[in-house]
C-alpha cells in the first residue's frame, strides 16, 4: 500500500470519526434555538482556518499547473463556459486536456494510481497548462488567474508532497473536517 493509499484510508477514518463525535455531541446537547449561534462560530472558524493558508506559499514546483483535474471532459468544461459558468471559463482559458492518461501519470503518478486503485477514474479528466516553464515558473505570475491564486482552496484537496501548501493541510485539515460534518449533520437534524 502506497502512502497516498495510506492517507486516503486515514483521512476517511478520521472523517468518520469526527462525523460520528459531532453527530452525538449536536443530537444530544443542541437545541434548535442553539442553531444560529454555533453557525456563527463555525463561520469564524472558517475565516480563522483560511486566514492561516497566508502564513504558507506556493514554493514553485509547478505540480498544479502540470496536472489539473477535472470530473468534466474538456467538450462539457467548454458548454459551461458558453452558459456562464465563471470556474469553467477560466479553466479552459489556462488549461488544455492531456492526451491521454499515461502523460498524467508521469506528472503525479502516486495520485493517478489511487485513483485507478479506487476505480475512481473512470469519470475524471486529466489537464495541463501549457504556459508554465519548464523550471516550473509562471510567465505571468503576477498576473495569475484566480483560480491558480487560490489553489489549493481548501485543506482537504489531495496535494502532491512538493506543494508548499501541505504544511497549512496537515494543520488545520481536522478543524476543516469538524466544521464541515457539523454543517451536515445541522442540516439534516434542523433544517429537515
Ligand atoms: S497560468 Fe501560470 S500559475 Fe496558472 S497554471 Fe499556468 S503557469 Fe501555472
Ligand atoms: S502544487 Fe503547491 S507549491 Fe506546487 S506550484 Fe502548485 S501551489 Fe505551488
Amino acid at each position: 500500500m502506497d502512502e497516498l493509499e495510506k492517507n486516503l484510508i486515514s483521512m476517511k477514518d478520521k472523517y468518520e470519526k469526527i462525523f460520528q463525535e459531532q453527530a452525538e455531541y449536536i443530537s444530544s446537547k443542541v437545541k434548535k434555538s442553539d442553531v444560529n449561534s454555533i453557525l456563527e462560530d463555525m463561520e469564524v472558524k472558517q475565516r480563522e482556518i483560511f486566514e492561516k493558508r497566508n502564513r504558507y506559499s506556493c514554493v514553485g514546483c509547478g505540480a498544479c499547473c502540470r496536472l489539473a483535474i477535472s470530473e468534466f471532459s474538456y467538450d462539457e468544461l467548454k458548454t459551461k463556459a458558453k452558459n456562464g459558468d465563471n470556474f469553467a471559463t477560466q479553466f479552459i482559458s489556462i488549461f488544455v486536456p492531456y492526451k491521454d492518461i499515461s502523460e498524467a501519470k508521469k506528472i503525479f503518478p502516486e495520485y493517478i494510481e489511487l485513483l485507478e486503485s479506487q476505480n475512481e477514474n473512470k469519470n475524471v479528466y486529466f489537464y495541463h497548462c501549457p504556459k508554465v516553464t519548464q523550471n516550473n515558473r509562471c510567465p505571468d505570475y503576477e498576473n495569475r488567474p484566480q483560480i491558480c491564486r487560490d489553489f489549493p482552496d481548501n485543506p482537504i484537496a489531495f496535494l502532491p508532497k512538493t506543494c508548499g501548501f501541505s504544511a497549512w493541510k496537515n494543520e488545520v485539515e481536522e478543524d476543516y473536517m469538524k466544521n464541515y460534518a457539523s454543517v451536515e449533520i445541522i442540516d439534516y437534524l434542523f433544517n429537515e
